[in-house]
């Protein structure tokens, strides 16, 4: 396997996963041996990405931004990296609304199948959970937000791993640094760049072992699928979803042609191990620090743009959640609500949408959370939200694989325009995990 392009070997790990998953789904005892001696494996993996996801941040932004040289750079990468998210995410929520009000999954579906759904998933602990979770979301004021970026114990957000907060501590401590004298800050300017070297190298090492994880991740995704007839029910509906997906990918790669001038083969290309994690981890989080190295080492971008753009976006960017939020609010109301279709109702769909993608956690199956929020918001019958979760709720899985591609996709394309227009953007220099290895072995 040693000269194959690390993409492939995921690939193939994924694809040798998925096959075994349904081996397996087709044994007796097939299902508990993948959940008690492979699904392990991936959790492994998880966790080391996790791991290291805070050290990553800290380092690699107080690092860049005590490189810049220049606070009022900071301003403008801010600036321009909010109005930029902002403009992909509404443009995403346009793309999924059109598709879903012309292709119309959720029109004709038969009584019979919605009676199926509800009996198996309606009461499911699953919906359940997604309801409770979205009502403790709910129960926020309008400015808890604001204040939860502001920590007051940086040690427990980092033992949280609260993104936005470690992300501000980072910026406070970075933009100080610069504040101070040179040669008192130097010594720490030495610390976090040897820390975000090292952190850069477990990355390379973790990697080595994605492959196996992947296999380990996708075979206990396959277990988890029982009816595969609800699956064929819903397939046009999940249809909908990916082809939108697709265009957004579409729109990146048209994006990143236009204003720098790369092919999308090339970034596609450099790009691709992180888009794979995103679709096998269902997690922008998890995958962040393999977006961070391939955006910085494999794409040019400087580590001060990427180490501000890509956490900010893992927690706040989800253009595929909110694509996916849109299409899956209309196709519930085409199933069980068409009354409540109106054009202003798709409208306040459309903010709520933008702002539950800010709002939700990067992990799996977040965006389905805050789909409740957005029913909500256009007055839909609380008796009904069961009922429209559970329509939903047997393809969530691979739509969750899909639009974290796109989340993930999402950031690193913003980062390179961002990057672009700050003169940040330089050759790519890949580094491999034995750079080093002959001098110290
Ligand atoms: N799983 C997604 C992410 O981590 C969020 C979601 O759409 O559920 O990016």
């Amino acid at each position: 396997m040693k000269k194959i392009a690390l993409h492939w070997k995921i690939i193939i790990g994924m694809v040798l996963g998925i096959i075994f998953g349904f081996i397996m789904n087709g044994i007796s005892g097939g299902k508990v041996f993948v959940a008690d001696w492979i699904a392990p494996f991936g959790k492994i993996f998880i966790n080391l990405l996790k791991l290291i996801a805070v050290p990553l941040i800290l380092a690699s932004l107080i690092k860049g931004i005590s490189d810049l040289k220049d606070i009022s750079k900071i301003k403008t990468m801010g600036l321009r990296t909010i109005g930029v998210y902002m403009v992909t995410t509404i443009i995403a929520i346009v793309i999924g609304l059109t598709i879903v009000n012309i292709a119309k999954p959720g029109e004709g579906m038969p009584e019979s199948t919605i009676e199926k759904i509800k009996l198996k998933y309606a009461n499911d602990a699953g919906v359940a959970d997604k309801l409770m979770k979205a009502s403790a979301q709910k129960d926020a004021g309008p400015l808890e937000a604001l204040v939860a970026i502001f920590p007051s114990n940086i040690f427990k957000s980092f033992v949280e791993v609260s993104m936005l907060q470690v992300i501000f501590f980072a910026l406070f401590f970075g933009v100080c640094l610069l504040l101070i004298e040179e040669k008192k800050a130097a010594p720490l300017v030495h610390f976090f760049d040897g820390l975000n070297e090292v952190v850069m190298k477990m990355v390379d090492l973790i990697m080595l072992f994605a492959p196996y994880a992947v296999f380990a991740l996708l075979a206990n995704v396959i277990i988890a699928f029982d009816d595969i007839d609800i699956l064929i029910k819903l397939l046009y509906y999940a249809l909908c979803v990916v082809f939108g997906l697709v265009l957004m990918i579409g729109v990146y790669l048209l994006l990143i042609r236009i204003y720098t001038k790369k092919s999308p083969l090339w970034f596609l290309s450099r790009i691709s191990p992180a888009q794979l994690l995103a679709f096998s981890t269902s997690s922008s989080a998890a995958t962040l620090p393999v977006t961070m190295e391939r955006v910085e080492e494999h794409l040019g971008v400087d580590k001060e743009v990427s180490g501000f753009v890509l956490p900010v976006g893992a927690t706040v960017n989800m253009d595929g959640t909110s694509l996916y939020q849109g299409i899956a609010a209309v196709f519930i109301m085409q199933v069980i609500w068409p009354e409540g279709l109106t054009f202003s109702n798709q409208l306040v769909i459309i903010l709520t949408a933008l702002l539950a993608s800010i709002g939700s956690a990067a992990v799996p199956s977040a965006g389905m959370v805050m789909l409740v929020i957005v029913l909500e918001s256009v007055g839909f019958p609380a008796e009904l939200l069961p009922i429209g979760l559970a329509l939903i709720f047997a393809v969530d899985r691979p739509l969750d694989m899909c639009r974290t591609v796109v989340n993930v996709t999402g950031d690193a394309t913003v980062s390179m325009l961002v990057a672009k227009s700050l003169h940040k953007l330089n050759t790519p220099k890949p580094k491999a995990w034995n750079d080093h290895y002959d001098t110290v072995k």
